[in-house]
């Protein structure tokens, strides 16, 4: 699925290659991508003639900006869920590349290039926000999101505050959108790994110091991984098709009876709230 990392590097390729561009046409080809407007005529018609005026990302949602003319356009929301995914189609290639079956929606430029989203298990969701409407109004799952780990609210203070008291495990309020934006399993597993933290222990049981390294370790693994262009782990692929190379950096992620990279204990998996977690029993504590 992807997180942060890979939205983030989604929101680079988009930012780079169409802002600027003017939306000529749109086609749903699946009709349930499209989250709202009711209808994907009222969503192409939505999009269609305006340009596109930069993207933002608010945990694992993209927001574009949109411009009709002189007058605002209102903003195109995208989830890609576990496996949404954009590809670039330049012109020159669209013969040669015929949309695949699982393709929901094509949009093409004023240039004659195609935006295609493709997504195999069709959890990826879609938004065209009017003008003058709040988007949080509209994509309501972004009331719901906590800081984005590299805002300045997100602390070691902060998360103290927060998961003081409570039972959970440290995993589980990780994965927790409304704690902290954006974090699934992989970096999860990452940071805990680094913190040196293992990820059945209850929130109540960590100290100030132990989050504040958390914190940082999870900025850390974050940065690095948008660097390199997202992880290999859910078959990501940028808009050039061309998948991250985090994975082969991965510490304990996905690991599981490997020798652990720092002290070479075999990594450990266990099921927690449902999901895999891997772990050094030698490292973390
Ligand atoms: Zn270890």
């Amino acid at each position: 699925m992807p997180e942060l990392p890979e939205v983030e590097t989604v929101r680079r390729g988009l930012e780079q290659q169409t802002r600027g561009r003017t939306i000529r046409r749109v086609e749903v080809l699946r009709p349930r991508a499209i989250a709202n407007p009711e209808t994907p005529q009222a969503f192409a018609e939505g999009l269609q003639g305006c340009e596109l005026v930069g993207w933002q990302r608010r945990g694992k949602y993209l927001i574009g900006g949109l411009r009709r003319g002189s007058a605002p356009g209102g903003h195109w929301g995208v989830h890609l869920r576990m496996t949404g995914q954009f590809l670039l189609v330049p012109a020159a290639h669209e013969a040669a590349l015929p949309p695949c079956r699982h393709t929901r929606v094509r949009l093409w430029t004023e240039e004659g290039d195609e935006l295609r989203f493709i997504d195999m298990r069709s959890f990826g969701q879609m938004w065209w926000v009017p003008p003058e409407v709040a988007v949080e109004r509209v994509i309501s799952g972004l009331q719901r999101l906590g800081p984005e780990p590299f805002s300045d609210g997100f602390t070691g203070a902060y998360l103290h505050n927060r998961l003081q008291g409570s039972q959970r495990t440290i995993k589980a309020a990780l994965l927790d959108q409304g704690l902290v934006a954006g974090v699934g399993n992989i970096y999860a597993d990452e940071s805990l790994f680094l913190a040196g933290i293992r990820p059945h222990t209850p929130c109540s049981a960590l100290d100030l110091k132990q989050l504040q390294r958390l914190r940082e370790a999870l900025v850390d693994v974050l940065e690095r991984s948008i660097g390199a262009g997202g992880t290999t782990f859910s078959d990501f692929r940028d808009l050039t098709g061309t998948n991250g190379n985090y994975g082969g950096e991965a510490l304990v992620y996905r690991r599981t009876g490997q020798p652990c990279r720092v002290c070479g204990a075999p990594i450990e998996r266990s099921r927690l709230g449902g999901r895999s977690s891997h772990w050094c029993p030698a490292c973390q504590h």
